[in-house]
């Protein structure tokens, strides 16, 4: 009997061992371990931070999910990897430190075969002063990162909107909280669901609603901007942007290193080098995403986390990390298999691994800041990479080493991103974007890097209700319920 070990239960590693214990069977173990008790499927928080939907709306238990698909749930944190053992067993272990099931704080080393990491991203609000403390979200600002803040955030809305029902006039700033950030998607769709709610409720004139991001171009959306199909005709991503943010009222800073959060102000520095200040009453900053601090070790238990990780904290895969110009990166340096160079036994998934480079146009300031949106790693691509990986590994446990691993290139998947404001089947208007691929490949698709007749972009009705099915049909799906596996990731 094998035992696949999969370190997270997000997008990524849930459809990893899902797919994995349907695939193998009795026969062999999966254990899943995730500190969190419950799912969440995380594109809806944005639905949750203005009170469309409710916490409870966008999360599930884990545990009677995966009793019903025979996979050993561990609600823990892992902490540390050995992939040769230690001086008393030759066996690949992970360290965890429980945080449910009656036995948080205690510490189990659980043996391996094969270990996929999903941890996702650390939350790393402490990388800019006052936005928060390490992983934990700071008292000025809100986030919909999680469920549980996208409920916080709710509430802080509602407290500003009321003010401005008693004639206040209130300040709003959204986007992104350091200059490295990515996941500018998500900040863009919640400032357009705030200016939805904010309109409806007849209070638009009460609100100055403001924008602020580190892309160095309105549409950069940490993939160096896209050219699409609109209507027959080819519009780049920042015509489009600029174009949604102006028919709202709503203003841009783009190129800023938020470096300050304090009550009601930020300060920021820009890519030509100048600083300013922006005000709030409200404000939802997303903040830059960190690997989650794993540590390795080897059979003399010497610290390898360096070999295992890049700097930060992501682990290293099939990626070409050879440091080279902006002008000679390729489509081809990006993972396809996502096994770990050094040990067979290890693959990451999702935002876990570590990318050869960022996609948009490195930038700094004349002061040395570095300000560019880092490489977007959304939902779709995740799980196809989830997928691909239990995959192989089902394949290496069943046929041996030699198996062939399955491939899913970043440089070679589209994704779809849909930023959906409203709720209800006539009420609400979606901005929705598809890009193949994901990393561009300039030699595949001269000019603009992407395949045009599959990148292509829309706004109204359709795409809102598209983003209301794929709710319900991923927490199906994730659920395991009739059919979830012919649904696509
Ligand atoms: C607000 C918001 C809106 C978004 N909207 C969209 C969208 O509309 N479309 C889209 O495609 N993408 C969207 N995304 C991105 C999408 O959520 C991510 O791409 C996806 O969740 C990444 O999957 P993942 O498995 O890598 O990470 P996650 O889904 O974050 O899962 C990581 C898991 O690892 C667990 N974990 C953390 N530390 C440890 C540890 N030490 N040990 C074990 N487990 C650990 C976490 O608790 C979590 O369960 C959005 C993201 C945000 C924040």
């Amino acid at each position: 009997m094998a035992r696949l070990v999969v370190l997270g239960g997000g997008v990524a590693g849930h459809t990893a061992a899902t797919f994995a214990a349907d695939w193998l069977g009795k026969e062999h173990e999966v254990v899943v371990v995730t500190p969190n008790s419950k799912w969440n499927w995380i594109p809806s928080n944005i639905w949750v931070g203005v009170g469309g939907m409710t916490k409870e709306d966008v999360t599930f238990d884990l545990a009677p999910v995966y009793e019903k698909a025979g996979i050993t749930y561990k609600q823990a944190k892992a902490v540390s990897i050995n992939p040769e053992g230690n001086a008393s067993t030759d066996k690949s272990f992970v360290t965890i430190e429980y945080t449910g099931q009656g036995k948080a704080g205690q510490s189990e080393e659980v043996t391996f075969d094969y270990l996929i990491n999903a941890t996702g991203p650390k939350l790393n609000f402490g990388a800019t002063p006052g936005l928060g403390e390490g992983s934990n979200l700071g008292e000025f600002t809100v986030s919909v990162c999680t469920a549980d803040h996208a409920d916080h955030a709710a509430h802080e809305l509602k407290k500003v909107m009321d003010k401005m029902r008693k004639g206040e006039r209130q300040k709003i700033l959204v986007g992104t909280g350091h200059g490295m950030c990515t996941c500018q998607g998500a900040a863009f769709e919640y400032i357009f669901n705030i200016e939805h709610e904010i309109r409806k409720a007849g209070l638009r004139d009460m609100a100055d609603i403001q924008w602020i991001s580190n892309e160095s171009f309105m549409g950069d959306f940490g993939m160096g901007g896209l050219h699409m199909k609109v209507g027959g005709y080819v519009v780049s991503s920042r015509i489009f942007t600029e174009s949604l943010f102006a028919e709202r009222g709503v203003n841009y800073i783009t190129g800023a290193h938020v470096n300050k959060v304090e009550k009601g102000k930020v300060t920021y520095e820009l890519l030509d080098g100048s600083t300013g200040e922006e005000t709030f009453d409200f404000s939802m900053l997303i903040p830059p995403f960190a690997g989650v601090g794993l540590k390795a070790y080897n059979k003399a238990g010497e610290d390898i986390t360096d070999t295992v990780f890049a700097p930060n904290g992501f682990m290293k895969v099939d990626a070409n990390y050879t440091p080279k110009p902006y002008e000679e990166w390729k489509a081809s340096d990006w993972p396809r298999t996502y096994q770990n160079p050094t040990y067979k036994n290890l693959f990451a998934a999702g935002i876990a691994f570590a990318p050869p480079h960022i996609i948009s146009k490195p930038m700094k300031s004349p002061n040395g800041t570095v300000i560019n949106p880092t490489p977007p790693r959304t939902g779709m691509p995740s799980g196809i990479m989830g997928k691909a990986v239990a995959h192989s590994v089902c394949d290496l446990i069943k046929h041996g080493p030699s198996a062939h691993l399955h491939e899913a290139s970043m440089a070679e998947m589209g994704a779809a991103c849909v930023a959906s404001a409203g709720k209800g089947w006539l009420d609400g208007q979606a901005a929705a974007m598809t890009v193949y691929p994901v990393v561009p490949d300039f030699d595949k698709y001269p000019g603009t890097g992407r395949d045009t007749d599959y990148t292509f972009g829309e706004i109204g009705l359709a795409g809102h209700w598209i983003k209301h099915i794929l709710h319900y049909l991923f927490i199906y799906k994730a659920k395991l319920k009739p059919f979830w596996k012919v649904i696509p990731e």
